[in-house]
Protein backbone atom coordinates (compact mmCIF):
# COMPACT_ATOMS: atom_id res chain seq x y z
CA UNK A 1 0.00 0.00 0.00
CA UNK A 2 2.72 2.34 0.73
CA UNK A 3 4.77 1.56 -2.13
CA UNK A 4 1.84 2.09 -4.53
CA UNK A 5 1.27 5.88 -2.65
CA UNK A 6 4.31 7.04 -2.44
CA UNK A 7 4.76 5.71 -6.74
CA UNK A 8 1.43 7.28 -7.05
CA UNK A 9 3.12 10.84 -5.72
CA UNK A 10 6.15 10.17 -7.58
CA UNK A 11 3.75 9.92 -10.72
CA UNK A 12 1.69 13.01 -9.99
CA UNK A 13 5.30 15.14 -8.83
CA UNK A 14 6.32 13.89 -12.88
CA UNK A 15 3.18 15.04 -14.48
CA UNK A 16 2.98 18.34 -12.45
CA UNK A 17 6.87 18.99 -13.14
CA UNK A 18 6.05 18.45 -16.94
CA UNK A 19 2.86 20.02 -17.03
CA UNK A 20 4.34 23.26 -15.98
CA UNK A 21 7.11 23.01 -17.78
CA UNK A 22 4.71 22.71 -21.21
CA UNK A 23 1.71 25.02 -19.95
CA UNK A 24 3.14 27.72 -17.74
CA UNK A 25 -0.26 29.80 -18.46
CA UNK A 26 -2.90 27.38 -17.54
CA UNK A 27 -2.76 28.94 -13.50
CA UNK A 28 -6.29 29.12 -12.24
CA UNK A 29 -6.96 32.79 -11.13
CA UNK A 30 -10.40 32.92 -9.91
CA UNK A 31 -11.59 36.55 -10.57
CA UNK A 32 -15.41 36.61 -11.21
CA UNK A 33 -16.21 40.24 -11.77
CA UNK A 34 -15.01 42.52 -14.26
CA UNK A 35 -15.64 46.17 -15.41
CA UNK A 36 -14.43 47.82 -18.14
CA UNK A 37 -12.68 51.11 -18.82
CA UNK A 38 -11.76 50.67 -22.57
CA UNK A 39 -14.22 51.37 -24.42
CA UNK A 40 -14.21 51.47 -28.54
CA UNK A 41 -16.26 52.46 -31.45
CA UNK A 42 -17.39 50.17 -34.62
CA UNK A 43 -17.31 51.44 -37.59
CA UNK A 44 -20.43 50.17 -39.67
CA UNK A 45 -19.50 47.85 -42.13
CA UNK A 46 -21.21 47.83 -45.53
CA UNK A 47 -24.00 44.92 -45.31
CA UNK A 48 -25.11 44.84 -49.27
CA UNK A 49 -21.87 45.84 -50.91
CA UNK A 50 -21.34 43.92 -54.69
CA UNK A 51 -18.88 41.25 -52.82
CA UNK A 52 -17.81 38.23 -56.00
CA UNK A 53 -19.56 34.95 -55.00
CA UNK A 54 -15.98 33.68 -54.55
CA UNK A 55 -13.06 34.94 -52.37
CA UNK A 56 -9.53 35.73 -54.10
CA UNK A 57 -8.52 36.38 -50.30
CA UNK A 58 -9.52 35.14 -47.28
CA UNK A 59 -8.65 35.67 -43.56
CA UNK A 60 -9.17 33.05 -41.05
CA UNK A 61 -8.89 34.32 -37.17
CA UNK A 62 -9.48 32.03 -34.64
CA UNK A 63 -10.52 32.97 -31.17
CA UNK A 64 -8.61 29.86 -28.61
CA UNK A 65 -10.86 29.24 -26.46
CA UNK A 66 -13.85 31.47 -27.60
CA UNK A 67 -17.48 30.20 -27.13
CA UNK A 68 -20.42 31.91 -27.22
CA UNK A 69 -20.25 33.22 -23.70
CA UNK A 70 -16.75 34.81 -24.41
CA UNK A 71 -18.08 36.85 -26.94
CA UNK A 72 -21.20 38.24 -25.02
CA UNK A 73 -18.76 38.92 -22.52
CA UNK A 74 -17.20 41.17 -24.89
CA UNK A 75 -19.93 42.23 -26.34
CA UNK A 76 -21.34 43.46 -22.82
CA UNK A 77 -18.07 45.04 -21.33
CA UNK A 78 -18.07 46.93 -24.78
CA UNK A 79 -21.43 48.12 -23.82
CA UNK A 80 -23.42 46.68 -26.14
CA UNK A 81 -21.08 46.13 -29.81
CA UNK A 82 -17.95 45.04 -31.08
CA UNK A 83 -16.91 44.43 -34.81
CA UNK A 84 -18.06 40.24 -34.18
CA UNK A 85 -21.66 41.71 -34.00
CA UNK A 86 -21.65 43.15 -37.49
CA UNK A 87 -20.85 39.33 -39.55
CA UNK A 88 -24.06 38.57 -40.61
CA UNK A 89 -23.93 34.83 -41.26
CA UNK A 90 -23.23 33.05 -38.01
CA UNK A 91 -22.86 28.99 -37.71
CA UNK A 92 -21.85 26.93 -35.08
CA UNK A 93 -19.10 24.64 -35.15
CA UNK A 94 -18.71 21.01 -33.21
CA UNK A 95 -15.30 20.49 -32.13
CA UNK A 96 -14.75 16.77 -30.99
CA UNK A 97 -11.30 15.01 -31.75
CA UNK A 98 -10.70 11.93 -32.88
CA UNK A 99 -9.85 10.56 -29.83
CA UNK A 100 -11.74 12.79 -27.53
CA UNK A 101 -15.00 14.45 -26.94
CA UNK A 102 -13.11 17.60 -25.36
CA UNK A 103 -10.76 18.77 -28.15
CA UNK A 104 -7.49 20.19 -26.96
CA UNK A 105 -6.04 23.14 -29.70
CA UNK A 106 -3.63 20.67 -31.72
CA UNK A 107 -6.38 18.49 -32.70
CA UNK A 108 -8.96 21.42 -32.86
CA UNK A 109 -6.35 23.80 -35.34
CA UNK A 110 -5.28 20.98 -37.34
CA UNK A 111 -9.63 20.11 -37.96
CA UNK A 112 -9.99 23.70 -38.75
CA UNK A 113 -6.38 23.35 -41.00
CA UNK A 114 -6.51 20.23 -42.49
CA UNK A 115 -10.27 19.07 -42.84
CA UNK A 116 -9.39 16.02 -40.65
CA UNK A 117 -10.21 15.16 -36.93
CA UNK A 118 -7.26 13.86 -35.26
CA UNK A 119 -6.04 12.78 -31.74
CA UNK A 120 -5.60 15.60 -29.15
CA UNK A 121 -1.82 16.95 -28.89
CA UNK A 122 -1.60 16.28 -33.29
CA UNK A 123 -0.24 18.87 -34.95
CA UNK A 124 -0.88 18.96 -38.99
CA UNK A 125 -0.70 15.03 -38.49
CA UNK A 126 -3.67 12.34 -38.45
CA UNK A 127 -4.99 9.73 -36.37
CA UNK A 128 -1.56 7.60 -37.66
CA UNK A 129 0.84 10.37 -37.46
CA UNK A 130 1.06 10.96 -41.23
CA UNK A 131 1.38 14.42 -42.67
CA UNK A 132 -1.72 16.09 -43.96
CA UNK A 133 -1.61 19.39 -46.51
CA UNK A 134 -3.12 22.39 -44.71
CA UNK A 135 -4.66 25.34 -45.92
CA UNK A 136 -2.11 27.52 -46.02
CA UNK A 137 0.25 24.78 -47.67
CA UNK A 138 -2.61 24.21 -50.55
CA UNK A 139 -2.96 28.56 -50.67
CA UNK A 140 1.00 28.05 -51.30
CA UNK A 141 0.77 25.53 -54.12
CA UNK A 142 -1.48 27.15 -56.01
CA UNK A 143 0.30 30.93 -56.24
CA UNK A 144 -1.63 32.41 -53.17
CA UNK A 145 0.50 34.48 -50.59
CA UNK A 146 0.19 33.16 -47.01
CA UNK A 147 0.39 34.38 -43.44
CA UNK A 148 0.17 33.37 -39.88
CA UNK A 149 -0.06 35.71 -36.54
CA UNK A 150 -0.23 35.05 -33.13
CA UNK A 151 -0.31 36.31 -29.56
CA UNK A 152 1.37 33.12 -27.94
CA UNK A 153 4.56 32.04 -29.62
CA UNK A 154 4.17 31.26 -33.46
CA UNK A 155 4.86 28.23 -32.78
CA UNK A 156 2.19 26.93 -30.55
CA UNK A 157 -0.56 24.79 -31.40
CA UNK A 158 -3.12 26.60 -33.34
CA UNK A 159 -0.71 28.49 -35.42
CA UNK A 160 1.75 25.65 -35.78
CA UNK A 161 -1.32 23.22 -37.21
CA UNK A 162 -1.57 25.38 -40.42
CA UNK A 163 2.33 24.99 -40.96
CA UNK A 164 3.82 22.06 -39.26
CA UNK A 165 3.02 18.38 -39.23
CA UNK A 166 4.35 16.74 -35.97
CA UNK A 167 3.20 14.49 -33.67
CA UNK A 168 3.08 16.37 -30.82
CA UNK A 169 2.29 20.12 -29.71
CA UNK A 170 5.34 20.30 -27.03
CA UNK A 171 7.80 19.79 -29.51
CA UNK A 172 8.58 23.40 -30.22
CA UNK A 173 11.82 23.44 -31.89
CA UNK A 174 10.50 20.77 -34.27
CA UNK A 175 7.30 23.00 -34.96
CA UNK A 176 9.85 25.83 -35.83
CA UNK A 177 12.26 24.22 -38.05
CA UNK A 178 9.29 22.89 -40.20
CA UNK A 179 8.73 26.99 -40.97
CA UNK A 180 11.67 26.31 -42.93
CA UNK A 181 9.89 23.85 -45.68
CA UNK A 182 7.02 25.80 -46.60
CA UNK A 183 7.14 29.16 -48.06
CA UNK A 184 5.27 31.19 -45.56
CA UNK A 185 5.08 34.92 -46.87
CA UNK A 186 5.00 36.75 -43.42
CA UNK A 187 4.58 35.55 -39.72
CA UNK A 188 4.35 37.70 -36.58
CA UNK A 189 4.12 36.06 -33.06
CA UNK A 190 6.18 35.05 -30.48
CA UNK A 191 8.72 32.03 -29.94
CA UNK A 192 12.14 33.64 -31.08
CA UNK A 193 14.00 31.28 -28.32
CA UNK A 194 12.61 27.93 -30.72
CA UNK A 195 14.15 29.33 -33.94
CA UNK A 196 17.61 30.68 -32.24
CA UNK A 197 18.04 28.94 -29.02
CA UNK A 198 18.21 25.47 -29.93
CA UNK A 199 18.98 22.11 -28.76
CA UNK A 200 20.71 21.15 -31.85
CA UNK A 201 22.26 24.50 -32.58
CA UNK A 202 20.68 25.14 -35.64
CA UNK A 203 20.32 29.08 -36.06
CA UNK A 204 16.90 29.24 -37.80
CA UNK A 205 16.92 33.12 -37.53
CA UNK A 206 20.00 32.98 -40.03
CA UNK A 207 18.43 30.08 -42.66
CA UNK A 208 15.20 32.09 -42.62
CA UNK A 209 17.54 35.31 -43.67
CA UNK A 210 19.31 33.17 -46.35
CA UNK A 211 16.07 32.11 -47.45
CA UNK A 212 15.69 36.03 -48.10
CA UNK A 213 13.07 36.91 -45.42
CA UNK A 214 13.43 39.82 -43.25
CA UNK A 215 13.82 39.22 -40.02
CA UNK A 216 12.90 41.28 -36.88
CA UNK A 217 11.93 41.75 -33.35
CA UNK A 218 9.07 44.01 -33.63
CA UNK A 219 6.65 45.58 -35.74
CA UNK A 220 7.70 49.09 -35.01
CA UNK A 221 11.48 47.80 -36.37
CA UNK A 222 9.44 46.19 -39.66
CA UNK A 223 7.55 49.57 -40.30
CA UNK A 224 9.23 50.15 -43.66
CA UNK A 225 9.00 46.86 -44.83
CA UNK A 226 6.04 46.82 -47.68
CA UNK A 227 6.49 43.53 -49.03
CA UNK A 228 8.67 40.69 -50.02
CA UNK A 229 8.97 37.85 -47.20
CA UNK A 230 8.76 38.89 -43.67
CA UNK A 231 9.00 36.97 -40.10
CA UNK A 232 8.88 39.35 -36.56
CA UNK A 233 9.28 37.29 -33.58
CA UNK A 234 7.82 39.38 -30.98
CA UNK A 235 9.30 37.81 -27.84
CA UNK A 236 11.18 35.25 -26.68
CA UNK A 237 8.59 32.75 -26.01
CA UNK A 238 4.89 34.11 -25.65
CA UNK A 239 4.00 37.28 -25.89
CA UNK A 240 2.82 39.36 -23.06
CA UNK A 241 -1.20 39.60 -21.79
CA UNK A 242 -3.08 42.30 -22.81
CA UNK A 243 -2.79 45.42 -22.29
CA UNK A 244 1.33 44.92 -21.85
CA UNK A 245 1.67 43.94 -24.96
CA UNK A 246 0.14 46.60 -26.40
CA UNK A 247 -1.89 46.43 -29.60
CA UNK A 248 0.29 43.70 -31.37
CA UNK A 249 -2.32 41.73 -32.64
CA UNK A 250 -4.34 44.40 -34.48
CA UNK A 251 -1.16 46.09 -35.73
CA UNK A 252 0.30 42.81 -37.01
CA UNK A 253 -3.13 42.03 -38.58
CA UNK A 254 -2.55 45.06 -40.57
CA UNK A 255 0.71 44.54 -41.32
CA UNK A 256 -0.15 41.14 -42.68
CA UNK A 257 -2.84 42.41 -44.63
CA UNK A 258 -0.56 45.06 -46.30
CA UNK A 259 1.78 42.92 -47.51
CA UNK A 260 -0.38 40.04 -48.63
CA UNK A 261 -2.65 42.00 -50.56
CA UNK A 262 -0.21 43.15 -52.89
CA UNK A 263 -0.24 39.14 -54.09
CA UNK A 264 -2.58 39.55 -57.82
CA UNK A 265 -3.37 35.82 -57.01
CA UNK A 266 -4.57 36.43 -53.30
CA UNK A 267 -3.73 35.34 -49.95
CA UNK A 268 -4.51 33.24 -47.18
CA UNK A 269 -4.17 34.58 -43.53
CA UNK A 270 -4.32 32.83 -40.26
CA UNK A 271 -4.78 35.25 -37.18
CA UNK A 272 -4.94 33.50 -33.67
CA UNK A 273 -6.40 35.56 -30.48
CA UNK A 274 -4.25 33.18 -28.53
CA UNK A 275 -4.77 33.80 -25.18
CA UNK A 276 -8.72 34.05 -24.05
CA UNK A 277 -7.88 30.37 -23.64
CA UNK A 278 -5.69 31.48 -21.19
CA UNK A 279 -8.27 33.79 -19.57
CA UNK A 280 -10.50 30.80 -19.73
CA UNK A 281 -8.22 28.35 -17.91
CA UNK A 282 -7.56 31.45 -15.36
CA UNK A 283 -11.65 31.72 -14.98
CA UNK A 284 -10.45 35.42 -14.91
CA UNK A 285 -13.21 37.48 -16.40
CA UNK A 286 -11.21 40.57 -17.22
CA UNK A 287 -8.24 38.54 -18.69
CA UNK A 288 -10.98 36.87 -21.22
CA UNK A 289 -12.53 40.06 -21.52
CA UNK A 290 -9.55 41.65 -22.50
CA UNK A 291 -7.87 39.51 -24.60
CA UNK A 292 -11.39 39.40 -26.65
CA UNK A 293 -11.73 42.59 -27.19
CA UNK A 294 -8.23 42.78 -28.17
CA UNK A 295 -9.31 40.03 -30.98
CA UNK A 296 -12.08 41.71 -31.79
CA UNK A 297 -10.11 45.09 -32.78
CA UNK A 298 -7.51 42.54 -35.00
CA UNK A 299 -10.85 41.61 -36.44
CA UNK A 300 -12.25 44.95 -37.23
CA UNK A 301 -8.74 45.50 -39.50
CA UNK A 302 -9.66 42.54 -41.73
CA UNK A 303 -13.17 43.63 -42.09
CA UNK A 304 -12.56 47.10 -42.83
CA UNK A 305 -10.03 45.50 -45.34
CA UNK A 306 -13.01 42.94 -46.72
CA UNK A 307 -15.45 45.98 -47.01
CA UNK A 308 -13.54 47.83 -49.63
CA UNK A 309 -12.05 44.73 -50.96
CA UNK A 310 -14.96 43.21 -51.81
CA UNK A 311 -13.55 39.72 -52.99
CA UNK A 312 -12.26 39.09 -49.32
CA UNK A 313 -13.53 36.63 -47.27
CA UNK A 314 -12.90 36.83 -43.24
CA UNK A 315 -13.97 34.03 -40.99
CA UNK A 316 -14.24 34.09 -37.29
CA UNK A 317 -14.08 30.69 -35.42
CA UNK A 318 -12.86 29.28 -32.10
CA UNK A 319 -11.18 25.53 -31.59
CA UNK A 320 -13.01 25.11 -28.53
CA UNK A 321 -14.61 26.76 -25.66
CA UNK A 322 -12.28 27.09 -22.44
CA UNK A 323 -13.45 27.74 -18.68
CA UNK A 324 -17.28 26.85 -19.27
CA UNK A 325 -17.74 30.16 -18.76
CA UNK A 326 -21.33 31.56 -17.95
CA UNK A 327 -22.21 34.94 -16.97
CA UNK A 328 -24.68 35.77 -13.70
CA UNK A 329 -24.74 39.19 -14.06
CA UNK A 330 -23.67 42.55 -15.64
CA UNK A 331 -24.45 45.95 -17.21
CA UNK A 332 -24.60 47.11 -21.20
CA UNK A 333 -24.60 50.28 -20.42
CA UNK A 334 -21.67 50.26 -17.84
CA UNK A 335 -19.67 47.39 -19.50
CA UNK A 336 -19.88 45.14 -16.20
CA UNK A 337 -19.49 41.22 -16.76
CA UNK A 338 -20.05 38.76 -13.72
CA UNK A 339 -18.81 35.43 -14.92
CA UNK A 340 -18.48 32.16 -13.43
CA UNK A 341 -17.09 29.05 -14.76
CA UNK A 342 -17.68 25.45 -14.30
CA UNK A 343 -14.14 23.63 -15.20
CA UNK A 344 -10.48 24.93 -15.46
CA UNK A 345 -10.14 22.89 -18.92
CA UNK A 346 -12.11 23.16 -22.10
CA UNK A 347 -15.47 22.23 -22.90
CA UNK A 348 -17.65 20.06 -25.36
CA UNK A 349 -19.76 22.44 -26.61
CA UNK A 350 -20.46 24.30 -29.86
CA UNK A 351 -18.41 27.17 -30.72
CA UNK A 352 -19.55 29.95 -33.15
CA UNK A 353 -18.60 30.64 -36.82
CA UNK A 354 -19.18 34.53 -38.48
CA UNK A 355 -18.52 35.57 -41.80
CA UNK A 356 -18.71 38.64 -43.47
CA UNK A 357 -17.67 38.82 -47.14
CA UNK A 358 -17.21 36.94 -50.45
CA UNK A 359 -19.05 33.42 -49.61
CA UNK A 360 -20.03 34.51 -46.38
CA UNK A 361 -23.17 32.99 -46.85
CA UNK A 362 -21.62 29.01 -47.06
CA UNK A 363 -21.03 29.05 -43.01
CA UNK A 364 -24.27 29.27 -41.89
CA UNK A 365 -25.78 26.62 -39.93
CA UNK A 366 -24.49 24.00 -37.47
CA UNK A 367 -21.60 21.38 -38.98
CA UNK A 368 -18.40 19.73 -37.64
CA UNK A 369 -14.77 21.84 -37.49
CA UNK A 370 -13.46 20.28 -40.19
CA UNK A 371 -16.10 21.89 -42.38
CA UNK A 372 -14.58 25.15 -42.26
CA UNK A 373 -11.40 23.69 -44.19
CA UNK A 374 -13.90 21.98 -46.77
CA UNK A 375 -15.88 25.53 -47.46
CA UNK A 376 -12.68 27.28 -47.63
CA UNK A 377 -10.71 24.66 -50.22
CA UNK A 378 -14.04 24.67 -52.42
CA UNK A 379 -14.09 29.09 -52.06
CA UNK A 380 -10.46 28.62 -53.24
CA UNK A 381 -11.48 26.12 -55.83
CA UNK A 382 -8.48 23.76 -55.03
MG1 LIG B 1 -3.97 28.47 -29.50
ZN1 LIG C 1 -6.50 25.58 -23.56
Amino acid sequence: MMKHLFLTFLFSLVVIVSTNAQEDYKHKDLKKHFENTEFYTVADLPQNANFKKKPKNIILLIGDGMGVVQVFSAITANKGKINMSQMPYVGFSQTQSADNYVTDSGAGGTALSTGQRTYNGAIGVDVNKQPIPTILELSEQNGLATGLVSTSSITHATPASFIAHIPDRNLYEDIAADFLKVEVDVFIGGGKDFFAKRKDERNLVDELKQKNYQVYNSLEESKDVESGLLAILTSDKHNEVYPNRGNMLPDATQKAITILQKNKKGFFLMVEGSMIDWGGHANNTGYIVQETLDFDRAIGKALKFAATNKETLVIVTADHETGGMTIEGGSMTEGKVDGNYTTGGHTAVMVPVFAYGAGADKFAGIYNNTEVFAKMKALFGF
